[in-house]
């Protein structure tokens, strides 16, 4: 028989993962739009030109990591290496420019491909949230987005975020700065690899993150961008980075940060988790002005700003560091009968407790009490309900807080208002149920 495995660079996320994803991405719409940010959908693949004209077609994303097929309408399509070019593309198609009002602002997440070597907090298929805030003029819209960024990592639980910021200057800078570099690189051409040889021409800047041994040491001592800078990228750098630590935000100026996509200019940012172990997560999401790319698409010149982050490797760390516990919300209630009358009883309170919000689960199927436990604790059930015989001649059911190990005959007639006081997520005298209600007339 074939064994059929996830290709390569893949993951199933399976249960708590799963959870552990969807409430990541979950905090992270709630808190962008709470900044004003709206959600925008786009397609899992675009024409491969998309992404060659705006991710760069120097970068290694585009070179060497794109998932690139022709479908049956012999159409150059990829799936998508990143979520920016998609949105201002959609804002192009769509005209989204002319019938709202500016910065459109935007926040997506999906999965994105990208065929790189995979390893720990590196996949081919992963998951990226991000934003982007388009037909922005005022620096303020890039503070903000940063702000929106730290917010979310403050919302999941982060305490020690690094955030490095640089600029890229505007178009006239770096055009000088990537003449210096030309310069440098210039007596070295014939030392460095094939790949940094088409950097060269095509854009030097990628020279900068080589991973190759001998051109990453060749990048440490290359120019950096920010003696190139104008008096207004330096004055643009300068306002983000004392405003962030006006607000107690601490970061690091690097001068040679420079980011993997080409579209990049002005101020541009990165965050890293920096975690009492001093271990290396690798950045978890990065992001920064782009004043071309909105026009080198075909729409008007508008300047856009925005970051991305890496879902699994924000995963990663918040389980590692055990923040997640709370966020995978086990089942509250389980609920084990021994008899049909028993069942029923059972079934009626599970649906009166699923109505009233509560994750509840019954075992239906007639196994010992002891083998029903056990599957109550692995699904992470804090109580459970137990309903046999004895219970349903004295109207009564058996509850067990399962954390505490303590037991307790409540009145059938009394047990939902018990567990939704128990759980907090129940306003006795705002609720309408019958138990409450009966509550309600006796205190009146
Ligand atoms: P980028 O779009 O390259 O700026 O990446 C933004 C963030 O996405 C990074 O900081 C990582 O957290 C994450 N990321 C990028 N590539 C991968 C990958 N191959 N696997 C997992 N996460 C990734």
């Amino acid at each position: 028989m074939q064994n059929f495995n996830a290709p390569k660079g893949t993951q199933d996320l399976i249960r708590d993962e799963a959870r552990g994803f969807e409430h990541i991405i979950s905090v992270a719409r709630l808190v962008s739009s709470l900044y004003g940010f709206d959600p925008l959908k786009t397609p899992i693949f675009e024409n491969a030109s998309l992404f060659e004209r705006s991710v760069g077609d120097a970068t290694d994303i585009v070179q060497k990591e794109m998932y690139i097929f022709k479908d049956k309408g012999n159409r150059t399509l990829a799936l998508r290496p990143e979520g920016t070019a998609s949105i201002v593309r959609s804002v192009i198609t769509n005209k989204l420019y002319a019938t709202n009002d500016l910065p459109l602002r935007f926040y997506y997440d999906g999965t994105m491909y990208r065929y790189e070597r995979p390893q720990l907090g590196r996949y081919r298929e992963f998951r990226q949230f991000g934003v982007e805030s388009i037909g922005v003029t005022s620096i303020y819209h890039d503070l903000e987005v940063i702000l929106l960024a730290i917010h979310i990592l403050q919302a999941l639980g982060f305490e020690q975020i690094e955030t490095k910021i640089n600029s890229l200057g505007d178009r006239t800078a770096r055009e000088r700065y990537k003449e210096a570099l030309k310069e440098y690189y210039k007596p070295h051409l014939n030392a460095v690899c094939a790949d940094c040889r088409v950097r060269y021409e095509k854009n030097p800047l990628r020279m900068l993150d080589c991973k190759v041994p001998h051109d990453a040491l060749l990048a440490q001592k290359a120019p950096h961008i920010s003696d190139y800078l104008t008096k207004q990228d330096e004055d643009d750098l300068l306002f983000v980075n004392e405003a962030l630590n006006s607000l107690g935000i601490p970061t690091n100026v690097d001068t040679t940060l420079v980011r993997g996509l080409d579209y990049y200019s002005g101020v541009i940012f990165e965050f890293s988790y920096l975690p009492p172990s001093k271990k290396d997560y690798g950045a978890i999401g990065g992001g920064g002005r782009y004043d071309k790319l909105v026009s080198e698409l075909g729409g008007p010149d508008l300047v856009g700003v925005g970051f991305a982050f890496g879902i699994e490797r924000i995963y990663h760390i918040l389980n590692e560091e055990k923040k997640l516990t709370e966020a995978v919300f086990p089942d509250d209630v389980f609920i084990i009968t021994k008899g049909e009358d028993a069942k029923n009883d059972g079934f009626s309170l599970l649906t009166s407790l699923r109505t009233h919000q509560v994750r509840t689960v019954m075992a239906f199927e007639d196994k010992s009490f002891k083998s029903l436990f056990k599957i109550a604790e692995s699904r992470g059930a804090k109580y459970a309900l137990i309903i046999g015989e004895e219970e349903v001649k004295n109207e009564y059911v058996t509850f067990r807080d399962l954390t505490t190990f303590s037991q307790e005959k409540v009145a059938y007639s009394k047990i939902l208002g018990h567990i939704l006081n128990l759980i907090h997520k129940h306003d006795h005298h705002e609720c309408s149920c019958e138990d409450c209600h009966n509550d309600k007339d006796k205190e009146e």
